[in-house]
């Protein structure tokens, strides 16, 4: 047993390699929003993604929520903004709208979601957010994607969606990289390298202070989406 814990650190580096050797390249001279529900989104789950696409496109990242389901609100959009910041975007807004409660039990009312992309999100040509799993399974997440999807098929933009994966693969670093099948030609895969994930990682433990309870260092060490991300373009 000894011997498989001592071959685990070779094994996540040629795992990690691989996955490097297979990332997309990124695409360039593009307006993005990155949708997301709560301030912490952004670097827990887009991390990959943000730091290979914000070198090379316009990127405004949307929160639609405050996260104040503790009362944090005030707290944690001053934290976002500085999390951006550490992963490359200057360009934040966050909305504090009593119809899109940072909750576990609402669901967010499409309609309000495409209102407000019509007036943040007008110059945007793709839309990137959480596909119908919501990744965490958040039911905040998922009412995104369905917004998004009713938004950008009525105004002609592209969506894209970060791909939720199951338990084992989500908690299983890179170890997955031999096993995943490459994302088909519709689809791209970030990956960071080493000074990325330590960047995520940054946001987590330096910008969101707030949110780092123990149960976050699990994920902020372990989880695939600190260092991998696959996304799919959507057709709406
Ligand atoms: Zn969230």
């Amino acid at each position: 047993m000894l011997w498989a814990l001592a071959f685990l650190p070779i094994f996540l580096s040629i795992t990690w390699l691989y996955a490097l050797h297979s990332a997309s390249s990124a695409p360039s001279g593009l307006n993005i929003t990155l949708l997301i529900a709560h301030p912490d989104d952004e670097a827990m789950f887009f991390a990959p993604t943000l730091l290979a696409l914000a070198p090379h496109n316009n990127i405004h990242v949307l929160c639609l929520s405050t996260g104040d389901a503790d009362g944090l609100g005030s707290i944690r959009q001053q934290e976002l903004k500085e999390s951006c910041k550490l992963l490359g975007i200057d360009d934040v807004d966050v909305i504090d709208d009593p119809e899109l409660p940072d909750s576990m039990g609402v669901t967010w009312p499409a309609d309000k979601i495409g209102s407000i992309l019509d007036k943040y999100a007008g110059k945007a040509g793709v839309v990137l957010t959480f596909d119908q799993g919501g990744v965490s399974g958040h039911v905040n997440h998922r009412s995104l994607y369905h917004g998004a999807k009713e938004w950008t098929k009525k105004g002609g933009k592209r969506l894209w969606n970060l791909e939720t994966l199951g338990l084992v693969r989500k908690y299983g670093f890179t170890m997955d990289a031999f096993v995943a099948p490459a994302q088909a030609a519709s689809g791209m895969r970030f990956v960071s390298g080493m000074e990325g994930v330590r960047k995520a990682q940054r946001a987590m433990t330096d910008a969101h202070k707030s949110q780092m309870r123990w149960f976050r260092w699990g994920w902020i060490g372990l989880s695939r989406y600190m260092v991998v991300n696959d996304v799919k373009e959507i057709s709406v």
